[in-house]
């Protein structure tokens, strides 16, 4: 699993742009498979791209207008899949990337569906429960048309959650007139949702970690691991390798961090941060010294001594500037597009395992596809069943990599990716152009 092709120079930064990195690592992919120009032209374009204007009529009386995106890379494979984020920070850029990183994701652990995501140039955080609540319904609404269970099918993402799938799903039910739980996950359980579903992407997080920890002779007793935000995925992650006796030495959020070289009571901390009544922020948690500048923290679980390191915050975080400076064995991406290709360069160099996103995160959007199963055929699994399919799809989809990976000569990275582009590109030969 070693690096046996990590490029002699480090490429020069640049101004970042996700949908750039996106191409750059088809491209890099494309040329090393010998992909076809056809083929690699289709897949470096988005099949279908909405961007629509959200008038919301505020708490206070005004109106104020969003802007919102859903883009459909590329259904080959199966109806797009994908999920929504609600974020100041989204540009139609960033979600065209984050849709073509979703068909490979998929493709990586042989789910039927293409990929897509949406997004809402919003902040949640400034806005009450009835102001995204509106939002997300107009959104719904002025994406409806090309929404569907067996067309396009949303689910959450940064910001957003089971109660505003819930908003998503009633929408598009009372435009079309009957209930159709099939046109988003991650709903709460009680409409269709899954057992499993919030704490899938965490879980299969800890799980290929541990997988490639066992790769290196990390025994995860004796392991340590720095976790970078502590949302839905980040603090689902550090449960679950808490769970299999991993130390957890570092957490950090949007507004700071939390280090203890003993180990942090993950349960207790995610009781202070996510239970009933809990703070929503690490601050204010005993137990850990609180470092409460975020930029600072974040610095120093980047560089922290920890033996693993997952980010599962947001895209570019490791970069050029501060990839030097990681001293971690093992890197798995909880996030999507955490690092940037100058930083993957960097990494690969100093010999670091890098899990990349596409695979270590695809436990969200495999329990998105049983709660998709469940939903058209009314016909509900409980919790283990649903825990042991996911265990089994996401180690056979990590061996599967390991084995692109042995057989190419290459790092983790190339490896998933180049079996997602073959699985697509394959999907693309047999159905042929229309007309
Ligand atoms: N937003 C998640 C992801 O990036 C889940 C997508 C889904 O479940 O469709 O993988």
């Amino acid at each position: 699993m070693t690096t046996t092709n990590a490029p002699s120079a480090v490429p020069v930064s640049r101004p970042f742009s996700l949908w750039d990195m996106a191409c750059r690592q088809l491209d890099a992919v494309a040329a090393r498979m010998q992909l076809d120009p056809g083929t690699l032209a289709r897949l470096r374009q988005c099949q279908r791209t909405l961007v629509v204007s959200i008038p919301v009529r505020m708490d206070d009386g005004h109106v104020e207008v969003f802007e919102g995106y859903r883009v459909q890379h590329n259904s080959e494979r199966g109806p797009t899949k994908g999920g929504v984020r609600y974020h100041p920070g989204v540009t139609l850029d960033e979600v065209k990337a984050l849709a073509m990183l979703m068909t490979w994701k998929c493709a990586v652990v042989g789910l039927p569906y293409g990929g897509a995501k949406g997004g809402v140039v919003c902040d949640p955080t400034r806005m009450s429960m009835g102001e995204i609540e509106r939002v997300t319904r107009r959104y719904t609404s002025e994406i409806s048309i090309i929404l569907g269970p067996n067309k396009d099918i949303p689910a959450p993402d940064v910001n957003t959650n089971p109660q505003v799938m819930a908003w998503m799903m009633d929408t598009y039910s009372m435009t079309v007139g009957y209930s159709v739980p099939g046109v988003v996950t991650g709903k709460p359980v009680e409409i269709g949702g899954s057992l499993g579903r919030l704490d899938a992407t965490g879980r299969s997080v800890a799980t290929v970690t541990l997988a490639a920890a066992e790769r290196l002779g990390l025994h995860p007793a004796q392991s340590t691991a720095a976790i970078q935000g502590f949302g839905n995925v980040g603090s689902a992650a550090a449960r679950h390798l808490h769970a299999k006796g991993v130390k957890i030495v570092a957490v950090t959020d949007a507004y700071g961090g939390l280090f203890n070289p003993r180990g942090i009571d993950v349960a207790a901390l995610h009781e202070h941060v996510r239970g009933p009544g809990g703070a929503g922020t690490l601050q204010g948690f005993q137990g850990a010294d609180y470092d409460p500048d975020p930029v600072a923290a974040n610095a120093r679980l980047l560089a922290s001594d920890a033996d693993i390191l997952v980010p599962c915050a947001l895209e570019n975080q490791l970069t050029a500037a501060n990839a030097e400076a990681v001293r971690a064995k093992i890197v798995v991406e909880g996030a999507n597009g955490p690092t940037t290709p100058e930083a993957d360069a960097i990494l690969l160099g100093k010999d670091v395992t890098i899990v990349p996103d596409i695979l270590a995160n695809a436990g969200g959007v495999t329990v998105s596809y049983f709660e998709w199963v469940q939903d058209l055929q009314a016909n509900f699994w409980d919790e283990s069943e649903i825990n042991r399919s996911l265990d089994r799809i996401m180690l056979r989809s990590f061996h599967d990599v390991c084995d692109v990976a042995a057989r190419e000569r290459c790092d983790l990275r190339t490896a998933a990716q180049i079996l997602a582009v073959s699985r697509v590109a394959k999907a693309s030969r047999l159905r042929g152009i229309y007309p």
